[in-house]
């Protein structure tokens, strides 16, 4: 979708609406035409190409188009970041309409304009419907029938991209394998409540509570990726749910199996993880690039975007700090008479200790039954 700080006179929304139908017949090209670099993307015989884009109302000189190369060439900016959408902060004002049924331009109140489509609109229509159940992984193929290497439009300019939460990656909680299990996503962690975001345009195929990730929820996108976000405290759409590139999905949270509020995010093909740093730089909230080559190798619990072997060496003594001090904890049940001091002197311990660990004052009244953690 385009997007843009000036308001549109007569010929330039004009020529934009010729763009938008000259576009949609180049096919997968259409991005690039919106981008602006429709003299690279179109593919011409040689010398000069004319393309008369003709205007009932107002004459249109006809675009010279420099093409000396005889193949497709990808546009530049397909390869470039491309930032977080900015949702505009007023309220449409108009919509036009375009000569293609399922493309509209809605106008806001601050001059600012966007192409819309309708997300109903689907080029191929089974994204939406095969191996469309509710599992997390409706899938069930074999690795190698998938390509060594193929390409997919992340955006086009009829789509969006937004960070699903921008921050930092926690190092223990990157691709790949940790504490001898898979860890299909990365973490990225944030205070409890905290808006979650679609990543992309799509359709929402999963939304309830799965052990392990918690209350999730899943999204397919047109291009057939998915992206997961689980741990949510809540979950703000449900399944089969058409939503937007920048539609709050749920707020962060830490249900399920999870120490801490984060976001668990993953994206998926097919069944089939990759490192999302491959997509996303999550500290600057960029993709990565519009165009993604994706590769089989990827989907090996190995192939992570950062290999940092320091992160290895520290995640591991972690583990067996964390390990050691679980194996130390100790806790006694509460029996009547009981007293903090009384249970502190029992244990070899101090009543603050107590009320740290426990998260409690030292005028908290014990209630019999309650465990309490000594060690
Ligand atoms: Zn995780």
């Amino acid at each position: 979708m385009g997007r843009d700080n000036s308001d549109l006179p007569a010929i330039i929304r004009s020529v934009l609406f010729l763009t938008v139908c000259f576009s949609l017949h180049c096919g997968i090209f259409r991005a690039a035409a919106f981008d602006g670099v429709l003299s690279a993307s179109v593919a011409q015989s040689g010398g000069h190409a004319d393309v008369a884009l003709q205007d009932t109302t107002v004459g249109v000189k006809p675009l010279k188009l420099p093409s000396s190369r005889p193949e497709v060439i990808l546009p530049r900016p397909a390869l470039e970041p491309v930032k977080s959408f900015v949702p505009s902060k007023a309220a449409p004002v108009d919509t036009l309409d375009t000569q293609v049924w399922y493309i509209k331009v809605i106008l806001y109140g601050d001059n600012t304009w966007l192409y819309a489509k309708d997300p109903a609109y689907i080029e191929d229509s089974s994204i939406y419907t095969d191996y469309w159940d509710g599992a997390t992984n409706p899938y069930d193929m074999p690795l190698d029938s998938l390509p060594k290497v193929w390409t997919v439009w992340m955006v086009d300019s009829l789509s969006q991209y937004h960070c699903p939460y921008q921050g930092k990656v926690n190092p223990r909680g990157k691709f790949g394998i940790r504490r001898g299990r898979r860890h299909q996503g990365v973490d990225l962690p944030l205070v409890s409540g905290s808006p979650v975001y679609a990543a992309f345009d799509g359709r929402v195929r999963v939304s309830r509570y799965v052990s392990g990730f918690g209350n999730l929820v899943v999204i397919r996108h047109e291009n057939g990726l998915e992206t997961f976000y689980a741990h949510l405290n809540r979950r703000d759409v449900e399944r089969n749910d058409w939503v937007s590139a920048g539609d709050v999905i749920g707020l962060g949270g830490s249900t399920g199996r999870s120490t801490g509020p984060h976001l668990h995010f993953e994206t998926r093909y097919k069944g089939f993880a990759f490192d999302p740093q491959w997509l996303i730089n999550f500290e600057t909230g960029e993709l990565r690039h519009r165009f993604f080559m994706l590769k089989r190798s990827y989907f090996t619990p190995y192939s992570s975007y950062e290999q940092d072997f320091e992160d290895e060496f520290r995640n591991l003594e972690e583990d067996r700090i964390e390990d050691a001090e679980k194996a130390a904890m100790k806790y006694v049940t509460i029996k009547a008479g009981d007293t903090l001091s009384k249970i502190a002197a029992a244990n070899g311990t101090t009543v603050s200790a107590l009320c740290r660990l426990n998260g409690i004052s030292a005028d908290t009244v014990l209630r019999i039954g309650r465990r309490l953690r000594v060690r």
